[in-house]
């Protein structure tokens, strides 16, 4: 990376000299109709003055004699990593009725936004594969996200009982067909399991260090097997049987950090070993 003072020769060089031809010109015109006492043209003065700057072996003040100036390049940021939450559920499809005021749909939708601004914060780019009280088909929602080729897919669900968090990985044969080049719809995440796993460790022992109990366990659960990208889903469970602290503001903040950390901690180690996420 060029230092300020290289930086700004490069840049001011070329500029100068420009502006001295700018000042100089309207002189030189008004001296072309004059003649000087000694017989010299001022305008061949003026214009010898201002053809000066661009002369060889006459560098400007701050110029070093016969250095080459390289092309400024610009300094080329890497992009940012992309994570795919998918807010379960949706439209008339509401999820579980976690109790007659609260459904599954809104829960995952609450905590998905507020998700995507924990990952936010943390250096990251967050987009939602709904954004609104929306029907989407499971096929739906694996296509959209497939076309975003995420570093990480986080499915969110919410139930009712109290067993811990549920951090799932797509349930799936261990030799996984593909044809060709083309891979098979249903089995679509098979070449991607190993860091998924990875993905589900990460955050599970998260989860854990926040206090909060968490699983780590597979699900034939759709749209998982059909993502071509790290996939996991999460499964929000109340503390003790009281379904109400799913959308409290304390409990979604305390589980949105931990995902976050999780997810940031997955990310680290793809980056440092980047063949371990295919
Ligand atoms: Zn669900």
């Amino acid at each position: 990376m060029p230092s300020n003072s290289s930086d700004g020769r490069v840049r001011l060089g070329p500029y100068q000299r420009a502006a001295v031809g700018v000042l100089l010109l309207p002189l030189a015109l008004i001296a072309a109709q004059s003649v000087s006492p000694s017989g010299t043209s001022q305008s061949q003065t003026q214009s010898q003055t201002s053809a000066a700057p661009n002369q060889p072996g006459q560098p400007l003040p701050n110029q070093p004699p016969d250095q080459a100036q390289p092309p400024v390049q610009p300094i080329a940021t890497p992009p940012k990593p992309l994570i795919m939450i998918d807010p379960a559920h949706g439209g008339s499809d509401s999820g579980a009725i976690l109790n007659p005021t609260i459904l599954e749909k809104d829960v995952t939708l609450a905590l998905a936004r507020r998700l995507r601004l924990d990952l936010g914060a943390r250096g990251f780019v967050a987009e939602l594969v709904r954004d609104s009280d929306q029907n989407l088909s499971s096929d739906d929602r694996a296509a959209k996200a497939n076309a975003f080729h995420p570093a990480l897919y986080v499915c969110l669900h919410a139930t009712s009982e109290s067993g811990g968090v549920g951090v799932y990985t797509a349930m799936l044969a261990e030799n996984g067909e593909t044809n060709g080049p083309f891979v098979d719809w249903n089995t679509a995440q098979f070449s991607f399991l190993p860091a998924s796993r990875s993905a589900q460790q990460d955050i599970a022992a998260i989860i854990q260090k926040s206090g909060m109990p968490a699983r780590s366990l597979a699900t034939r659960l759709r749209p998982l097997a059909n993502l071509t990208n790290p996939a996991v889903a999460v499964e929000l469970a109340p503390r003790k049987a009281d379904v109400s602290q799913l959308l409290a503001m304390d409990f979604q903040e305390n589980i949105s950090a931990a995902l976050a950390n999780g997810i940031a901690q997955f990310l680290s180690e793809s980056k440092a070993n980047p063949g371990a996420s295919q």
